[in-house]
């Protein structure tokens, strides 16, 4: 792997490719796959990630917000590109910018209507979302004929898609409750068919759903963690490959002596002499607090350095005693050697949030190895 000159965020698309070969190979080959980009592809290049994933196949791209479609439109994306949480604010971009909406509310649903005719749209692709249990978003099963009044022989817009997402996919002591989230869904999305005259997808399979409940993988499934080389679980984790490793330089190395504290706050206070390296990453590249005071660790030349003091803006201070270092040297975050997974557990977080909190000050690098 190339050598470094900052904080920077290599992106591994070789290890996409595998991950996504992994994951289309746990379904049909028929089943299509939306691969979920939201969040600057969880915190490492939107736009490299879907020219990647449009290049590999996917059928479908997600984010959350209306802006980050537009990005991937600028971009030049083509693939259909399905907007999770639009507000009525974004729907005229949305048509604008040919993204698919998720009405999932009759408020959405009404709104977004009223704007598809104002632009005299006729079958404007949408996708409904119901809420088989996660009470986050998504009409409830009771509101099937208001969906279905709603949506008869209005021209405007066309149903894509019907979905819903499972609470807790990746938890097997929660498999009655996702069952019974699936069995709801097929439900709906039976008796929505049949008021509809018309057969929409239906897709409710995240990345731990795909590899726990592939039984329900219906006509599509919808994946980012796994992409990314994540699976929620040891056994998946192993099969899989992250592709963002966030590296660092040392930027200077002290000595101090017993009594001495590092940091603000004085937050560490050091027993023995010690060998310190003050690393160019902090609070602003996505480094919480919480990482801070030996909660996590970074490795160099192949030995953790775990992090002393107080977490710093621009800086974090690591403790590399005994560990045969010069100014310089590289620093490994996480990647395929240390894994997000595993540095997140130490401040009791997970994968998906210090991946997303990469922030964009940090260069991205894209790699194939
Ligand atoms: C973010 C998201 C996903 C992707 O979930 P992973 O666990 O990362 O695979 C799928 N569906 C919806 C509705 C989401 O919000």
């Amino acid at each position: 792997m190339s050598k470094i000159g900052e904080t920077t965020l290599q992106l591994d698309l070789t290890a996409l490719e595998h991950n996504f070969r992994y994951l289309r190979a746990k379904i049909a080959p028929t089943t299509k796959f939306l691969a979920v980009v939201k969040a600057f592809a969880y915190g490492s290049d939107m736009v490299a990630i879907a020219q990647k994933m449009e290049q590999l196949g996917a059928d479908y791209l997600a984010v959350a917000y209306a802006k980050e479609g537009s990005l991937l439109r600028d971009a030049g994306i083509k693939t259909p590109i399905l907007v999770l949480h639009p507000l009525p604010a974004n729907f005229d971009e949305i048509i604008d910018r040919c993204l698919e909406p998720s009405l999932y509310s009759k408020k959405i649903l009404t709104e977004f209507l009223d704007v598809a005719k104002a632009k005299n749209q006729k079958g404007y692709p949408v996708h409904i979302k119901f809420n088989t249990g996660l009470n986050r978003l998504g009409f409830n099963e009771t509101d099937i004929d208001f969906v279905a009044e709603q949506l008869t022989d209005k021209k405007e817009i066309k149903v894509t898609s019907l979905f819903s997402h499972l609470a807790a996919s990746e938890d097997m002591d929660e498999k009655p409750f996702s069952l019974n989230q699936i069995n709801t869904f097929k439900k709906i999305s039976q008796k929505l068919i049949q008021k509809l005259g018309y057969a929409p997808m239906r897709h409710m399979l995240n990345t731990s759903g795909i590899i726990n409940y592939p039984e329900a993988q219906f006509e599509m499934v919808r994946s980012g963690i796994g992409l990314y080389g994540y699976g929620n679980d040891a056994g998946v984790d192993s099969q899989l490959k992250p592709i963002a490793s966030l590296k660092t330089i040392i930027s200077q190395i002290h000595h101090i002596e017993a009594h001495e504290t590092v940091g603000y706050n004085r937050a560490f206070t050091s027993e023995s002499s010690r060998k310190t390296a003050t690393l160019p990453l902090g609070h602003a590249d996505g480094i919480g607090r919480q990482y801070g005071n030996g909660k996590a660790s970074v490795l160099i030349h192949g030995k953790q350095a775990p992090i002393i003091g107080n977490v710093c803006m621009d800086m974090i201070m690591v403790d590399v005693t005994g560990i045969d270092c010069k100014e310089g040297d590289e620093a490994i975050v996480f990647g395929q050697n240390k894994s997000a997974e595993d540095f997140a557990a130490g401040a009791k977080t997970i994968s998906y949030e210090i991946l997303t909190a990469i922030s964009q000050r940090v260069k991205r690098e894209i790699i194939a190895s």
